[in-house]
C-alpha cells in the first residue's frame, strides 16, 4: 500500500470507507482527509490520532498523498474539487516529480470524468485519473463489501496496485475496459437497481394487499424466478430486512435523491448511445417525484414503497 493515502468527501460511503482503510494500514500509513463540513474531518481525525490528518483543501491532500481517493456527490463538485486553479488537486501537479493515481469513486456522468482524466493528463505526464465508482451502499462501505468498477483494461499497469488498495475497502474490483467504462457500467448497474426496486415495491404491496404476510412475500421472490438483491437484502417493506434502511425509518442508506440522479445519467446515456430506454422516462419520473414529496426526500431511495402509497404498519 501507499504510505500516504488521500481521501476527499467524508459523507455516508466516504467516512466508513477511510475506516476501513485504516483499520488495514500498516504502521505508519498516513491519510490525509478533506470535506467542506468541518464535523467530518474533526471525528475522524479524533478516532484516529496521528493516522488521519484534516486538510484545508484538495490542493493540500494531493500535495501530501500518492494516491487520492475523491467520494463526491456530483460531476459540478467532482470538477471543482479536481479542477480549480487554487485550491484543487491540479493546482497540486505541475513540477510533479513522482508519480500520483488519482482515483474518482463518485457517481458521475462519463463526459465530466473524461474531461477531468484530459485535464489531469494535460498537466503532468506523472498523474494518472481513473474512474473507480462503487456498487453495494452504506452498509457495503461500513462492512468493506462493495465493489469496484474500475475504468481500465485488464492489462493496465496500475490494476495491481489500484485492486490492492482498493480491496482494502471493498471485496471485488472490477476492470471494465478503459477510461470512463467503470462509470458506464455503475450507471447501468443503477439504472437496473433503480427499477428493480420499483417493481419490487409494487410487486410487494400488490402481494401484501391481497393477503400475504410481507416476509412469507419476501421468500416466495427469494425461492422464485423475481429473486434480486434488492428483495433479499434492501426490502423496501420495513421490518423483512431487520438491517435495511427500510426497518429503521429509511434512515441511512442511498438517498432517493442519488438515485434519481443516477437514473437520470443513465437515461441520458442510453439516449447518447440510441439504446432504446423504455423503463427509464417512467422510472425517473418516480424518483424525481419521490426526491420532492415531503415524506420521502433526504431518505433512502427504497422509501418508493410509501410513495406508491404502500402500507408501512
Ligand atoms: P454524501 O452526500 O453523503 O457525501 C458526499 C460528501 O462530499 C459530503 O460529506 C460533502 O460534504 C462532501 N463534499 C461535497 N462537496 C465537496 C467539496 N467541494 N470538497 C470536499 N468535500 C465535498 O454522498 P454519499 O452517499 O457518500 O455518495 C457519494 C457518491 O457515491 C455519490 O456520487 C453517490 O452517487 C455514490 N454512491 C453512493 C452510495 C450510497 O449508498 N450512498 C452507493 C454507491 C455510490
Amino acid at each position: 500500500l501507499p504510505a500516504c493515502i488521500g481521501f476527499i468527501g467524508l459523507g455516508a460511503m466516504g467516512k466508513p470507507m477511510v475506516i476501513n482503510l485504516v483499520k488495514k494500514l500498516s504502521c505508519g500509513t498516513k491519510v490525509f482527509v478533506h470535506d467542506v463540513v468541518e464535523d467530518s474531518m474533526k471525528e475522524l481525525d479524533a478516532s484516529f490520532p496521528g493516522v488521519i490528518m484534516k486538510c484545508a483543501n484538495a490542493k493540500e491532500v494531493t500535495e501530501l498523498s500518492d494516491v487520492v481517493i475523491t467520494m463526491l456527490p456530483e460531476g459540478s463538485h467532482v470538477k471543482s474539487v479536481y479542477l480549480d486553479a487554487a485550491v484543487g488537486i491540479i493546482a497540486a501537479l505541475s513540477g510533479l516529480t513522482t508519480s500520483k493515481l488519482l482515483l474518482d469513486s463518485s457517481t458521475i456522468d462519463t463526459a465530466t470524468s473524461l474531461y477531468v482524466k484530459e485535464q489531469i493528463s494535460n498537466s503532468s505526464p506523472l498523474a494518472t485519473f481513473y474512474d473507480t465508482p462503487v456498487s453495494g451502499g452504506v452498509l457495503g462501505a461500513v462492512n468493506a463489501t462493495i465493489a469496484f468498477f474500475v475504468g481500465c483494461s485488464p492489462s493496465d499497469p496500475n490494476l495491481p496496485r489500484l485492486t490492492t488498495l482498493l480491496q482494502t475497502m471493498g471485496s471485488k474490483v472490477i476492470p471494465c475496459g478503459g477510461p470512463s467504462l467503470g462509470l458506464a457500467a455503475k450507471l447501468s448497474n443503477n439504472y437496473l437497481s433503480g427499477i428493480i426496486t420499483i417493481a419490487c415495491a409494487e410487486a410487494m404491496d400488490m402481494g401484501m394487499r391481497a393477503g400475504i404476510e410481507a416476509d412469507v412475500l419476501a421468500s416466495v421472490f427469494a425461492a422464485g424466478t423475481a429473486q434480486n438483491a434488492i428483495c433479499d437484502i434492501f426490502n423496501p417493506v420495513p421490518g423483512v430486512c431487520p438491517k435495511a434502511p427500510s426497518s429503521n425509518g429509511y434512515q441511512g442508506g442511498f438517498r432517493v435523491q442519488l438515485m434519481k440522479k443516477d437514473v437520470g445519467l443513465a437515461v441520458d446515456m442510453a439516449r447518447r448511445l440510441d439504446s432504446k430506454n423504455i423503463l427509464g422516462a417512467t422510472s425517473l419520473g418516480v424518483y424525481t417525484a419521490a426526491s420532492e414529496a415531503s415524506d420521502c426526500k433526504d431518505l433512502d431511495s427504497r422509501v418508493v414503497y410509501r410513495y406508491i402509497g404502500g402500507r408501512e404498519d
